[in-house]
């Protein structure tokens, strides 16, 4: 008889977006699309369409914790994602999973604002967010808004990096889909090594689910057994192929093409 190998699994903590672009189904197909399996905790239910997003509802930390006990007791975890977060007391279950599992891949992607402008983070949350998860973090995917915000303000990227840095995560990919210029820069910021840039072609159009998409494939290569390095080489090549074949499934942004 053969055995098959157990597939790596990934723990994604992500909200639910109905329409399928963003949140919990990115992470499921851009997982999935690495070669591992996700296990799925859901945040926040959301009510949003392709434009935006009109309402959230957090679901309850005591459910997620009940969730993540029998998770983790039922084999192990290769890799953990983490997105859009719906209150405090998530942010204390979460942290006390980290904890839990030192060594364990975690990428981060700080959702702090929906694409089409509402806010999904209150000050408190935030603050939590900073305090509380940014030291347990291996990587943290913001794109520049969110970087400034999170570093308390504007300023340039790297001045803002080296304030996240601080504060104990140990890398970040601060990504520049949301700022002007003619192409796409990204960068890898890392204590005591110099930035690496990574260039992509800006494509046409806005979309829905991109920063999902990223966080979570880099975090299947890592559950795979890449390095750093090379998982957030391959997630960002992989991004990009998916924006070059989004498409459009509502009257809003297209979303990737995960398949
Ligand atoms: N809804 C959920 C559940 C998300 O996780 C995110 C982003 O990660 C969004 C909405 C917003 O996505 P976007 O900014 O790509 O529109």
């Amino acid at each position: 008889m053969h055995l098959k190998p157990p597939v790596p699994r990934v723990l994604c903590l992500s909200g639910h977006d109905p329409g399928g672009g963003a949140g919990i189904q990115a992470d499921i197909e851009s997982v999935a699309a690495q070669g591992a399996h996700a296990l799925t905790v859901i945040t926040a239910l959301t009510v949003q369409d392709t434009h935006n997003v009109r309402a959230l509802s957090a679901v309850p930390a005591e459910l997620m914790a009940q969730q993540l006990a029998l998770l983790e007791a039922d084999g192990v975890l290769a890799a953990i994602k983490i997105g859009l977060l719906g209150d405090v007391a998530q942010v204390r279950v979460i942290a006390d999973l980290l904890r839990r599992q030192p060594g364990v891949p975690v990428v981060f992607d700080p959702v702090l604002r929906a694409g089409g402008g509402t806010e999904l983070v209150n000050g408190p949350l935030q603050a939590a967010v900073l305090d509380t998860l940014l030291p347990l973090v291996d990587l943290l995917t913001p794109n520049a808004a969110e970087a400034r915000r999170l570093a308390g303000g504007e300023g340039p990227i790297p001045a803002c990096a080296a304030r996240l840095l601080d504060r104990g995560c140990r890398n970040l990919l601060v990504t520049g889909g949301d700022e002007p210029g003619e192409a796409v820069l990204n960068t890898w910021f890392r204590p005591g090594a110099e930035p690496v840039n990574f260039q992509w072609t800006r494509l046409p159009g806005g979309f829905h689910g991109a920063g999902c998409t990223l966080a979570s494939a880099i975090a299947g290569q890592l559950a795979c057994g890449a390095t750093m390095a090379q998982a957030i080489s391959e997630g960002q090549r992989w991004t990009q192929a998916t924006l070059a074949a989004a498409i459009r499934v509502g009257r809003g942004r297209s979303i990737p093409l995960r398949r």
